[in-house]
C-alpha cells in the first residue's frame, strides 16, 4: 500500500494488505476524517427544556427577544431626570436650580410630563419621565425642601448617555442567540432577558467508550508484570462530557474476535462508538480486522501525527470512529477530529479550537505526509505569545499532555527555525 498515493484523502484505493480485497480511503487529510465523521452521525432531534435545566445545552433553534431590553427608556443611574438644555454649563461654582416635581422608581411609570424648569427624581432602571432627556447623578446634586415644595440644586451638566434607550440592548425579534450555541452562564440570563421560559435544545449526544487491549487493566486493580492501566477511558470520558455529551462507558474488551464482536455489538442505542486500541498494523489490532471483514470501513488512517491509525467505520447501523491506543495519539485524535466533528454536527458558531500565532522558541520538525500536532509549552513574554517544543514528542509520553498546555501545528514540509511564526492550538 502505497501512503503517497492517497494522501489526499479523496481516492477510493484498494487495500490489499488485509487478506481479503477492500475498498476505501486510506491516509485521509484532517477535514476529510471531520467531514467524514460528522457525516456518519445523526444531528440528533430537538427537545424543549425549562430554562434551569438548560445550563451547558446546545440551542436547535435561533433564539428571538419576545421583548425590547430595556422596555422603557430608563435611567442608569440614581439622580433626576430633567432637560439637558436646563442644566447647561451647571458646575460645581454655577449650580442650576430645577422645581422636583415627583419620582420615579424601577418598575413604575411617572404620569403626567416634565417641562421646562423642572426635574423628577428618579433610580436606577426606572422610566424616563415624557419630557425628559437627560440624568444627573444624586452625587452632583442638593435637595432643598421648602415651603412651596422641593427644589434641586444641579452641579453639573445633564448628560443623554446615562438614558438606556428602549430596546438599545436588543429589540423584540432580534435574533439574540443563534442555533448551535452551547448555553453558558452568560447564555442563559440572555435567554431569561428575552422572556423565554424554555428553550429547545439538541439532547445530548450519548456515547460510548470501549477500550480494548489483553493488557488493559482499571485503576485500582492489581496491575499483572506488562499490564497497563486504563488511561484513555479517563481521559475520553472526560473530554465527552466536558463537551456536555453523554459518556457510556462499556467493559473493556480483550483482543480476540469473539470478545471484539460481542463488545461492539453492545453498545446499543447510542450516537457514536468510540473504541480505543486495536486499529493499527498488528496482529492483534483486531478492531481493525472485524469492520474491514463485517461491518463497514469508511477510512483508515489519517494524515496526522500523532494518531495516524485512527480509522471510521460502521458496526451494524453504529457509527464507529476508532482510536489509536496509544494515550496521546486516543487524545490528540479526539481534539482534532472528534471534536471538530462534534461542533460541525449541531452547527456550533463558535470555533472547536483556540487558534493562535506565536513565536517559535525552539525548532519544530515536520513529518513527510503529515500534520504533525506537536505537544508544546505555550507562554506569554511580555503579552506576545511564545511556543517550545516538549522534548519527549512519543506518544506513549502521557506525561507530556499534562505538562503541555498546546498543540504547534507543523504542515508537512514546512521548515520551522527559532524565531519563526507557528500556528498553535492553545489546549
Ligand atoms: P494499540 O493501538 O492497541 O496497538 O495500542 C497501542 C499502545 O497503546 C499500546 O502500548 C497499548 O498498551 C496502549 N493502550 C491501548 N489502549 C490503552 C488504554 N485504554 N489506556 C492506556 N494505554 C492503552
Ligand atoms: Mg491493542
Amino acid at each position: 500500500m502505497d501512503r503517497l498515493e492517497c494522501a489526499n484523502g479523496k481516492l477510493k484505493t484498494p487495500c490489499t494488505n488485509m487478506g481479503s480485497m477492500s475498498s476505501f480511503p486510506m491516509n485521509v487529510s484532517v477535514e476529510y476524517a471531520i467531514t467524514a465523521l460528522e457525516r456518519e452521525m445523526r444531528q440528533p432531534n430537538p427537545r424543549e427544556v425549562a430554562l434551569s435545566e438548560a445550563h451547558g445545552l446546545i440551542l436547535a433553534r435561533d433564539l428571538h427577544a419576545l421583548v425590547d431590553h430595556p422596555s422603557l427608556s430608563d435611567s442608569a443611574l440614581d439622580g433626576i431626570a430633567c432637560r439637558v438644555a436646563d442644566t447647561l454649563g451647571a458646575s460645581s461654582q454655577n449650580p442650576v436650580t430645577l422645581e422636583v416635581i415627583g419620582e420615579v422608581q424601577a418598575g413604575r411609570v411617572f404620569s403626567g410630563r416634565l417641562r421646562e424648569g423642572q426635574a423628577v427624581r428618579i433610580y436606577t432602571g426606572a422610566p424616563v419621565p415624557d419630557g425628559a432627556d437627560g440624568i444627573v447623578p444624586v452625587e452632583v446634586l442638593e435637595f432643598v425642601e421648602g415651603n412651596s415644595g422641593t427644589t434641586v440644586k444641579v452641579f453639573q451638566g445633564a448628560r443623554a448617555s446615562d438614558i438606556r434607550a428602549r430596546g438599545s440592548d436588543f429589540e423584540r425579534g432580534q435574533v439574540g442567540l443563534t442555533r448551535g450555541t452551547r448555553l453558558s452562564s452568560s447564555a442563559l440570563a440572555l435567554c431569561a432577558a428575552m422572556g423565554h421560559a424554555r428553550v429547545e435544545v439538541f439532547r445530548p449526544l450519548c456515547i460510548a467508550l470501549l477500550s480494548t487491549g489483553d493488557e488493559i487493566y482499571e485503576p485500582g486493580e492489581p496491575l499483572p508484570p506488562g499490564g497497563v492501566y486504563n488511561s484513555n477511558r479517563y481521559g475520553l470520558e472526560a473530554k465527552i462530557r466536558s463537551l456536555g455529551h453523554e459518556a457510556v462507558v462499556l467493559p473493556r474488551s480483550v483482543d480476540t474476535r469473539e470478545a471484539l464482536e460481542l463488545a461492539l455489538s453492545s453498545a446499543g442505542n447510542v450516537d457514536l462508538l468510540l473504541t480505543s486500541g486495536g486499529v493499527s498494523m498488528g496482529k492483534f489490532d483486531l478492531v481493525r480486522d472485524l469492520l474491514i471483514e463485517h461491518g463497514e470501513v469508511k477510512f483508515w488512517k489519517i494524515a496526522l501525527r500523532p494518531g495516524g491509525p485512527a480509522m471510521l467505520g460502521r458496526w451494524n447501523d453504529l457509527p464507529v470512529f476508532g482510536l489509536p491506543g496509544n494515550p496521546v495519539s486516543s487524545l490528540v485524535v479526539f481534539e482534532i477530529i472528534v471534536r471538530s466533528a462534534l461542533y460541525k454536527l449541531l452547527e456550533r458558531p463558535d470555533a472547536p479550537h483556540r487558534i493562535l500565532k506565536a513565536t517559535a522558541s525552539t525548532a519544530f520538525g515536520s513529518v513527510p505526509n503529515k500534520r504533525a500536532y506537536w505537544r508544546a509549552r505555550l507562554e506569554f513574554e511580555n503579552g506576545h505569545p511564545v511556543v517550545s517544543d516538549f522534548v519527549d514528542q512519543r506518544s506513549s509520553v502521557l506525561r507530556s499532555m499534562v505538562e503541555n498546555n498546546a498543540l504547534v501545528v507543523v504542515q508537512p514540509g514546512q521548515k520551522v527555525e527559532t524565531g519563526d511564526e507557528v500556528e498553535v492550538i492553545w489546549l
